[in-house]
């Protein structure tokens, strides 16, 4: 008797779903907050301070669950629950710089324990590498270089500034794939948040959700991950046999 495939089931699950023959994974499309920097606790703090001062009723733990969109689109958001109306171009502008200076004020974000590791396996792979970030805060995105050297091309890389639709909308990952060219059934993505892990599926990419955060495992499942790690150091682990089964599990 043959030991199973590692992961056969959840890879069966995407391909019958996304009616794939397989997935031969050429490219990884990599969020950034919550998953490359362990920073989700410093951007729920910033938008709690900013939206509670503009006279926003929330909770901190509810930005956990907006994250991926764009700023303007969670000022959005909170304007239409506390006020029933929009944010004006101005108003959009200047809460999410305020937003972006508190987040400065706090201390320095650490890259994610298990980051580095994947991004190494991904790279001795042979899989290119693409990050995607519902983030145009320059003050994380201009330290990728620095701190995840090689790992990412500068014209490989996807923010709020290069996309008309944020997350959940898919077009951050499609707009990804077009810099990588390659088609969805040749991307995996990796993401930490419920609205990323929609975005992601909705691309057609394999989508990995990692909880880094207060998010639930099932919440991630519901949003359409394919699988679901428990954490970095741990996904870290086991992607090369995820990458392994990907390449061996097909539908026939
Ligand atoms: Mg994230």
């Amino acid at each position: 008797m043959t030991a199973p495939i590692p992961f056969s089931s959840e890879i069966l699950r995407f391909l019958q779903r996304h009616h794939y023959e397989r997935v031969i994974p050429r490219a990884a499309l990599i969020d950034m907050d919550g998953t490359l920097y362990d920073s989700m606790k410093n951007h729920t703090a910033a938008w709690h301070r900013m939206m509670t001062e503009a006279g926003v009723n929330c909770t901190r733990d509810e930005f956990y669950l907006y994250e991926g969109m764009t700023g303007a689109s969670t000022i959005n958001r909170l304007f239409l629950r506390a006020f029933g109306r929009e944010a004006d171009s101005e108003e959009k502008q200047r809460l999410y710089h305020l937003k972006t200076e508190y987040f400065k004020e706090l201390p320095k974000v650490a890259p994610m324990p298990g980051a580095h590791e994947m991004l190494e396996i991904l790279k001795e792979t042979g899989i290119k590498r693409v990050l995607v970030t519902g983030s145009g805060q320059a003050s994380v995105i201009d330290r990728i270089s620095t701190d995840f050297p090689g790992m990412f091309d500068h014209d490989k890389r996807v923010t709020s500034n290069d996309v008309t639709h944020g997350k959940p909308h898919p077009e951050p990952f499609i707009r990804a794939m077009q810099l990588a060219r390659v088609s969805p059934s040749q991307s995996i993505v990796i993401e930490n948040a419920p609205l990323g892990v929609e975005a992601g599926d909705r691309s057609g990419a394999f989508t990995i959700g990692v909880t880094t955060g207060p998010i639930p495992k099932e919440t991630m499942e519901e949003a359409g991950a394919a699988i679901v790690f428990g954490s970095m150091p741990e996904f870290a682990r086991l992607l090369p046999t995820l990458l392994l089964s990907l390449l061996t599990v097909t539908r026939s």
